[in-house]
């Protein structure tokens, strides 16, 4: 029996698990700065949580979902972002009371799931790093999501990334639009593919970001909603460009740009790249927007959010593309090989010791020639090597050597393992 991965998930083999590991650490470090805290909620809820029966339904919920009844006849489903699993635990844990702080800010990493057809940037099983700022409804906290998205591009050495924002207005903008959109697209019903026919009524404003070029002539000429907010919503929206611009972040606006989730309204943004590795024309490695409704919609109180969801693979491709040396090399800070039983002993016991003073080090295991052993610690990209033998057992010191400049000294074992840092500059 021969045993396959399933369908559209990835093995993390060690050599691309440094950039995945480098990625998070320098997330943590800019989610820190900001104010957000990690959160870990459960990779599967109940169905309802993502499924709420409220509005246009979106391809995630209808046809993405991983869902199953478990042997409880309970209603699962794998969760296919992050956002509704966070409000979810937010109102079960009451974390809208006074003693929290507001926003309540939180960041998550970690493998989501959507049952989509595996290309390049896309599989079944995903992984997404992503913040929620709860409880809080002001243009800055939306441009502070903005700007500390765009600060973790910079982060990552990829700073020329494009941010496209948009705004859905409320409740009632949201309903004015689609009555008017579904008006200007009725009598183009029969030139549409037949994914935006289907679309149509399910979920219209999805129509305006198909990927079918003849769909993209219709929809050109599609009313905008910029001239269907209301004056709160355009206030809002005015408020988070002049925000913008004050910070020096540059920005277009695209107002056919929708998100897939139908849970969004103000303020939606993606960042995107048309870095070669995405084979021509702009790809959306983050998205985001603002939810006010949706914590009411799982039984909280009233109040706003935002937060966006990067996608890890796309942003791996884009880094191996445009700043491979992102990821640290692999590196000890010496490797020990040895000429016989005795000096092989006395290296394991050293490298125990000096391991336990925050050394990186590492031992031949395989007994192979001493040449060879010493190849391995140049393979290993070791800064310093030493050979352990007959005579180092007796004399109690050994000859600490240099891999870059082949310097050696002679040092007393007992000096070494008391200070290893001093000898491993
Ligand atoms: P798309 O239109 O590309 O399907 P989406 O609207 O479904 O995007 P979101 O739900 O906003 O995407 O997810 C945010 C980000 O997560 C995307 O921009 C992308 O980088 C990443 N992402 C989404 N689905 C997948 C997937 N199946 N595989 C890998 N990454 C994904
Ligand atoms: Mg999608």
């Amino acid at each position: 029996m021969e045993y396959q991965k399933p369908k559209g998930t990835a093995d993390l083999l060690p050599g691309t698990t440094n950039l995945w590991e480098k990625v998070e650490e320098v997330a943590r470090e800019v989610f820190d700065q900001f104010g957000y805290r990690g959160i870990r909620t459960p990779m599967f809820e109940d169905y309802n949580v993502f499924s709420r029966n409220v509005g246009d339904t979106s391809d995630i919920v209808e046809k993405e979902m991983y869902d199953f009844h478990d042997k409880g006849d309970r209603h699962i489903a794998l969760r296919p972002e992050g956002t509704a699993g966070v409000v979810r635990a937010y109102v079960e844990n009451k974390l809208y009371g006074p003693e929290y702080p507001k926003p309540y800010k939180v960041y998550y990493m970690g493998p989501m799931f959507r049952y989509e057809r595996p290309q390049s940037g896309r599989q079944r099983e995903f992984h997404q790093i992503g913040v929620e700022a709860l409880n809080n409804e002001s243009p800055q906290i939306d441009v502070e999501v903005i700007a500390m998205a765009m600060q973790l591009f910079k982060r990552f050495g990829v700073p020329n990334v494009k941010l496209t924002i948009n705004t859905l207005g409320d409740k009632q903008v949201r309903e004015d639009y689609r009555e008017a959109l579904i008006n200007f697209l009725k009598p183009h019903y029969d030139e549409l593919s037949s994914d935006s026919q289907e679309r149509m009524y399910r979920n219209p404003l999805r129509v305006l970001d198909s990927k079918d070029a003849g769909d993209q002539k219709i929809v050109a000429q599609a009313p905008s909603i910029l001239d269907y907010l209301d004056e709160e919503s355009q206030n809002y929206f005015d408020q988070v460009q002049s925000l913008l611009r004050e910070l020096g972040i540059d920005y277009e606006i695209d107002t056919n740009m929708v998100r897939g989730l139908d849970y969004y309204n103000h303020t939606i943004f993606e960042i995107m790249s048309d870095s070669p590795v995405f084979g021509g024309g702009y790809t959306t490695v983050c998205a985001g927007g603002r939810y006010n409704g949706l914590i009411s919609q799982l039984g909280g109180p009233e109040e706003g959010g935002i937060g966006f969801g990067m996608g890890v693979e796309r942003l791996m491709l884009l880094l191996q593309e445009e700043n491979p040396e992102f990821a640290p090399q692999d590196q000890l800070d010496v490797f020990f090989a040895s000429a016989n039983e005795d000096g092989d002993n006395l290296a394991f016991k050293i490298l125990n010791q000096i391991r336990d003073k925050g050394v990186v080090a590492d031992k031949d295991y395989s007994g192979v020639k001493v040449g060879k052993q010493i190849k391995e610690a140049f393979r290993r990209n070791a800064k310093y090597f030493a050979v352990f033998g007959e005579r180092e057992v007796d004399e109690g010191q050994f000859q600490l050597k240099n891999a870059a400049t082949k310097d050696t000294i002679d040092v007393k074992i007992a000096d070494f393992v008391a200070e290893p840092t001093k000898y491993l500059r």
